[in-house]
């Protein structure tokens, strides 16, 4: 499942992004236009607006009611919307929304610094803005964040859909 979401949901971007979810952010303000978009590309749309509302019969919208940031994933997880695949985490550029390349150790060094070089085997660089990521280079509250959400998934019983 690919996503569109809407300029009030800019920290589920980087959330869905995190997870691996390909997930185009859309800072516009014209309906019209996210729709076309979100048809174009065969997206789902997020939002937090009651009035956006299908259109055709392909037009999928999810509507997040959560007002608070920091429960909108949740949200999503727990009406089955999403399913967790832990291979497919960090594996996405959060700025850039692409899939990451892994490099050669060795490429990594003077990029990055230096005790991160020395700690870390694996790196992966973005083909769009050459950011560099590593195993603990997102922020520490997100990882956190989705440590939990993957916990209370395995342990709950399974899901209806
Ligand atoms: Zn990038």
């Amino acid at each position: 499942m690919k996503f569109i979401a809407d300029r009030m949901l800019g920290k589920l971007v980087k959330e869905l992004r995190m997870l691996g979810y390909d997930t185009v952010y859309y800072r516009g303000e014209n309906t019209y236009e996210l729709i076309k978009l979100a048809r174009e590309g065969g997206r789902v749309i997020l939002t937090r607006s009651t009035k956006l509302l299908p259109k055709r019969p392909e037009d999928r919208i999810i509507r997040v009611t959560e007002e608070k940031p920091s429960l909108q994933l949740r949200e999503l997880i727990q009406k089955g919307y999403l399913s967790l695949k832990e291979e497919t985490f960090f594996s996405r550029c959060l700025l850039c929304n692409i899939l990451l390349d892994a490099i050669p150790r060795e490429e990594a060094e003077g990029i990055v610094p230096d005790f991160i070089f020395y700690q870390q085997k694996h790196f992966s660089r973005c083909p769009q803005c050459s950011r560099i990521y590593w195993q603990g280079s997102h922020p520490e509250n997100m990882k956190k964040k989705i440590d939990e959400l993957w916990e209370s998934t395995k342990t709950q019983a399974p899901n209806h859909k």
